[in-house]
């Protein structure tokens, strides 16, 4: 059985492969004052469903899918500096830490064994095979700060997306864009931390991942930052804005 903490406090844990176990606590990666008020434990039926959307209550769940390299993570870190109450999903993976990722922090770095362990736990609310690696998202973080009215952000790959569209329709599902796909292949390679085999995988699995952009809800292009993070905010809080309207105009009342 898996544990979770009751705070949302990033790990500080460096090198994590060996540490880590699965009794390893979990948290959502969020600003470091949230909390989580009650510890949820997975295992047992009633408190790992398989059916989420009994537990949704409230809040949002918001998906960001995009090929590797468009620029998901530098778009998701300044947008959430303005936005500290928003969470983002820490994913499992297998893959390797690159230098500077933290465990815990950036993902929770399993082995294979690990990884299948919370497959057959039920665990996972989704998980997909990526360039030779799996990743996939803990399930009772998500419930739990759903269940608490927060907004949660999966930034997450296609297979995966289509996963959580069938598990959890209401998620928004936001797809980011390169301007070209020449842009995409240099900024893969500008930030440098793949190896040419793994440049190589994810530029193929970039054109699957482009073909099915239209899937999704919303394309957003990442072609200035600054104005891109714009957008995402006008998707991600449009709901809130059509909400505002609706109690202020006057064709809204009885
Ligand atoms: P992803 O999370 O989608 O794999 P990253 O956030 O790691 O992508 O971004 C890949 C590279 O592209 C990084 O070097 C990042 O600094 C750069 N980048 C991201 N967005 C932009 C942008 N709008 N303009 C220029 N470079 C960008
Ligand atoms: P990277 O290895 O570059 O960090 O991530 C590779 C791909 O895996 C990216 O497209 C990223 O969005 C995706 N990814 C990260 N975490 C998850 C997850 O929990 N589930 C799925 N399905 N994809 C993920």
């Amino acid at each position: 059985m898996i544990t979770f903490p009751s705070s949302l406090e990033k790990s500080t844990a460096t090198d994590a492969q060996s540490e880590m176990q699965l009794e390893t606590q979990w948290a959502v990666k969020a600003s470091a004052e949230d909390k989580l008020e009650t510890p949820v434990e997975i295992g047992s039926p009633s408190k790992n469903p398989s059916n989420i959307n009994a537990n949704i209550n409230t809040g949002q769940l918001i998906v960001i899918a995009g090929p590797s390299g468009v620029g998901k993570g530098t778009l998701l870190k300044h947008f959430l500096e303005g936005h500290r109450d928003l969470q983002v999903s820490i994913s499992a993976t297998t893959r390797q830490p690159r230098p500077g990722e933290v465990n815990g922090q950036h993902y929770y770095f399993l082995s294979k064994q690990q990884f299948d362990a919370m497959i057959a736990d039920n665990a996972l609310l989704e998980w997909a095979e990526f360039a030779g690696n799996c990743y996939g998202t803990p399930k009772a973080p998500i419930i739990s700060a759903i269940a608490q009215g927060k907004r949660v952000i999966l930034e997450i790959e296609l297979i995966g997306a289509r996963q959580v569209r069938k598990s959890f329709p209401q998620a928004k599902q936001i797809f980011v864009l390169p301007p070209s796909r020449d842009i995409l292949e240099k900024r893969i390679r500008r930030r440098g931390q793949d190896s040419e085999e793994a440049i190589a995988k994810r530029l193929s699995q970039a054109e699957v991942e482009l073909a099915a952009a239209d899937e999704f809800d919303v394309q957003i292009v990442n072609d200035s930052l600054e104005r891109a993070i714009a957008e995402l905010e006008r998707v991600i809080f449009a709901d809130a804005i059509t909400a505002d309207a609706k109690t202020q105009s006057p064709d809204s009342e009885p």
